[in-house]
């Protein structure tokens, strides 16, 4: 049986909960439970202010990307809106697929017409008459709730001709993913959608200017358009207000592990990870946090005593880490922390999309000489190969899946001490263990 989406959040109907707070509140499959919590007044808002009002309200908010690369959100929909060329096509990235990551299943399951809300918004503000919504197609429950979203809003002329008597038109198309992480890679969706391989392009063109169709794309996370709603409800200023200066707003964390209560938590910027864990009751006792991986498989590792370090993106940058997505994944002192990196070697040598080299070869060959380390290989021989094969997957890739693969090693390495020893001797190339031909 599906868990139901309250059940992943464990402080579920807290009076503080602003993305949250209909969670467990209403049924999901009904509009009027919507409306009757707040639902369709930031679209109103919105259809008040008209488009460019709409952009100044976002500029105004501060919010950035939180699929991950926290990009300005009024500066993609600005730069979308602006283009000549037509048609404008807005996506919503649902793929959601890193590890650890389950914030945006929680959104669309719980409150879904939200996101429906949220995306006619960014439609109206970026001058698009279709949304594509690409979803994990490990997600049927998000997807059920979500057709029934659409056709209800469908009936109530909250989407189709004449949006609430506005003149303005919009509809939203469902494409499902088919299991592959890569096809969560924007460009990769435009692909996806548009009936080729599931492979990501070179950017520079970004999609703002050449995305779906060769035409100009907003693509934003669910978590990101769903903070659009409290955005105009508040006024970009007044939201701009809550977190820190450069980190605005509410944000979800995932938290999973060793800790006492995983599960989905809200909280502004600014909290530390020390006050995320003792919201999730802290560790049960007589266990220590030995680490933390950051930001999925495609994050960083931090240590145990670092609980200091403050979650937003300037001060997880600033402690040489960053947030991604908001996996914050609690590892405890039983943990094999050798065999989770050829857990993540491997998921990367899985998923990566084969297309260019140091990606496709780069995931396997550190996946092998991770292999060779677990089983008790030489520090001093295996690491001078290990850091070169993950320098050129991050200088070379096309994407951030290559790019990003070797974070989570590196700082297991440096920042853990793993496998310590001599760590920064240059191997000769006659020192290289014997690998077996990439794939
Ligand atoms: P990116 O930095 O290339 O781009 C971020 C966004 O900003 C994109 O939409 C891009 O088009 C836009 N952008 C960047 N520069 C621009 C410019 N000059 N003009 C207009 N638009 C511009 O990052 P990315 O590769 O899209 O995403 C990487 C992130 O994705 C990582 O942080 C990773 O943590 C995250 N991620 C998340 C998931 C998940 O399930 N949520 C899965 C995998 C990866
Ligand atoms: Fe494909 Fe990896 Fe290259 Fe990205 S970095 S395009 S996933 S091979």
């Amino acid at each position: 049986p599906e868990a139901d989406a309250a059940s992943a959040v464990p402080d579920a109907g807290s009076p503080d909960h602003v993305l949250l707070r209909r969670i467990g509140r209403v049924d999901p499959l009904s509009l009027d439970d919507y409306r009757a919590e707040g639902g369709y007044a930031a679209l109103r808002e919105a259809l008040r202010l008209g488009p460019a009002g709409v952009l100044r309200e976002v500029n105004d908010s501060g919010l950035v990307g939180r699929g991950g690369a926290a990009f300005p959100t009024g500066r993609k929909w600005s730069a979308t809106a602006q283009q000549p060329d037509a048609p404008h096509y807005l996506v919503c990235n649902a793929d959601e697929s890193e590890p650890g990551t389950f914030k945006d299943r929680v959104l669309m399951e719980g409150d879904p017409f939200s996101l429906v809300e949220a995306m006619t918004i960014a439609g109206y503000a970026i001058g698009a008459q279709t949304g594509y919504l690409y979803i994990r197609g490990e997600y049927p429950r998000a997807l059920r709730h979500l057709e029934n979203a659409l056709a209800l809003a469908r009936e109530r002329d909250l989407l189709g001709t004449d949006i609430m008597g506005s003149g303005f038109s919009f509809d939203i198309e469902i494409r499902r993913g088919a299991g592959a992480y890569i096809c969560g890679e924007e460009t990769a969706i435009f692909g996806s959608i548009e009936g080729q391989r599931g492979e990501p392009r070179s950017k520079p063109p970004f999609p703002v200017e050449k995305g779906l169709f060769g035409k100009p794309t907003a693509v934003n996370n669910v978590e990101t358009l769903v903070n659009v709603l409290p955005v105009l409800l508040m006024g970009g200023p007044a939201y701009a207000a809550v977190g820190t200066e450069k980190s605005t707003g509410p944000k979800l964390f995932c938290l999973s592990g060793g800790v006492r209560r995983p599960g989905l938590y809200e909280m502004p910027f600014g909290a530390t990870l020390r006050d995320l864990v003792e919201a999730a009751g802290g560790m049960p006792e007589g266990r220590s946090i030995r680490a933390i991986l950051l930001g999925g498989a495609a994050g960083t590792f931090v240590r145990g005593d670092e609980l200091d370090i403050p979650l937003t993106f300037e001060g997880a940058r600033e402690a040489g880490t960053s947030l991604g997505s908001g996996v914050v994944l609690v590892l405890d002192d039983t943990a094999d922390l050798a065999s989770t990196l050829v857990r993540v070697a491997a998921f990367f040598r899985d998923e990566s999309c084969g297309q260019c080299v140091p990606c496709r070869v780069g995931t396997v060959r550190q996946e092998e000489s991770l292999l060779r380390l677990r089983a008790g290989a030489s520090p001093a021989q295996e690491l001078p190969l290990l850091r070169e094969v993950g320098q050129a997957m991050r200088d070379a890739s096309i994407c951030g899946l290559g790019q990003t693969a070797w974070n989570a090693v590196e700082s297991a390495i440096d920042r853990l001490g793993l496998f310590s020893e001599d760590t920064h001797q240059t191997a000769a190339p006659g020192d290289r263990p014997a690998t077996e031909e990439a794939r």
